[in-house]
């Protein structure tokens, strides 16, 4: 008896564990966009699945909201709109990211598209006139480098269906 109860407990700890996810400040309505502006995304079905941690590299990096917007130069370094380079300030945002997932036994993060930092996909192409190509931000580099599996916020539904898929597993068991 002991050792069903022990098990069904186990079970039921196992399907309530939320794991943590790092997610873009900006994605959770915090004021740290370049344009100070203030937008928020509806990530409440997310919320269910998983706990959220913020992070915003470029303010971790030692950047002020609002600031000039950055883009990514061919050679990997990065500008603001007044031609200052901020690289330093890019990385040590990233670094900062990285120590997050450590700190909290990350493995996944959900990261705000087009951005210099944090895009999984596309980005601005260093030219400031609005033009995308593909490619990946500062932050998102670093953390695919350590397996950190990174989505951004048009891919909940992919990360739903992720969570979807371990519960099943967990269910199993
Ligand atoms: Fe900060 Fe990334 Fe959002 Fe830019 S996209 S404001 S770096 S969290």
């Amino acid at each position: 008896m002991k050792k069903v109860l022990r098990c069904v407990w186990l079970k039921k700890l196992s399907i309530d564990f939320k794991p943590k996810i790092l997610v873009s400040a900006c994605l959770l309505g915090k004021k740290v966009r370049y344009d100070g502006k203030i937008k928020k995304y509806d990530l409440s079905e997310l919320e269910k699945y998983y706990d959220f941690v913020a992070c915003c590299p470029e303010v971790d990096g030692g950047l002020e909201t609002p600031r000039d917007p950055s883009e990514i130069l061919k050679n990997g370094t990065v500008i603001n709109s007044a031609g200052v380079d901020v690289s330093k300030e890019f990385e040590k945002g990233a670094n900062t990211a990285l120590s997050l997932t450590l700190k909290h036994d990350i493995k996944i993060a959900l990261l705000k598209s087009k951005s210099p930092s944090c895009s999984n996909k596309i980005v601005y192409d260093g030219t400031f006139s609005n033009s995308l190509v593909e490619g990946i931000g500062k932050t998102t580099k670093l953390l695919l480098q350590n397996n950190i599996e990174v989505f951004n916020e048009t891919q909940i539904d992919k990360l739903l269906s992720k969570r979807e898929d371990v519960r099943t597993t967990q269910s199993l068991f």
